[in-house]
């Protein structure tokens, strides 16, 4: 068979015909080279499996850098999870502090009146707990969630 495009040629085109990206000329025109040359058809089995070994590498590549923002995304998950109930902690701790220093501030101590009167309280002071503690929470949450968007943008 009469070539009708030179072996240069077809290399130079081989990239785009194994993407489908040449005309329906070119294509038939490579297809009949390809068939008749087998220099040329050596030449183009071996660019088509590096592209094969290129596309795997890079599904390869994209695969770790999923994995490693998913580490990111699980440590800073952890992170804030034990920043809430930290800050929730202290924020509980907030009132009853608050309550014994005021205590031994302006009584000097802790008396059997005030303390029978804590017992009566103490739901008071609970519910108070919980509620200082939700407060100091959410802030901790907002001023984190704040400054994670801030180092998205950057
Ligand atoms: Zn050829």
């Amino acid at each position: 068979m009469e070539h009708n495009i030179s072996c240069a040629l077809v290399r130079d085109l081989a990239p785009l015909y194994a993407e489908n990206l040449v005309s329906e000329e070119s294509r038939k025109e490579l297809e009949a080279h390809l068939e008749a040359c087998e220099l040329c058809r050596a030449y183009y089995h071996r660019i088509t499996e590096n592209m094969e070994e290129d596309l795997m590498e890079m599904a390869r590549q994209e695969t770790v850098e999923i994995d490693y923002m998913k580490r990111i995304r699980a440590y800073q998950r952890t992170n804030a999870i034990l920043g809430g109930i930290v800050s929730f902690l202290l924020g509980a701790l907030l009132p009853v502090g608050l309550l014994g220093l005021s205590v031994f501030v302006m009584q000097n101590g802790l008396s059997d009146y005030h303390f029978a009167r804590l017992q009566l309280i103490w739901p008071m002071v609970l519910l108070r707990m919980a509620l200082s503690g939700i407060v100091v929470c959410f802030i901790y949450c907002g001023v984190n969630r704040m400054l994670r968007r801030k180092c998205v943008t950057k």
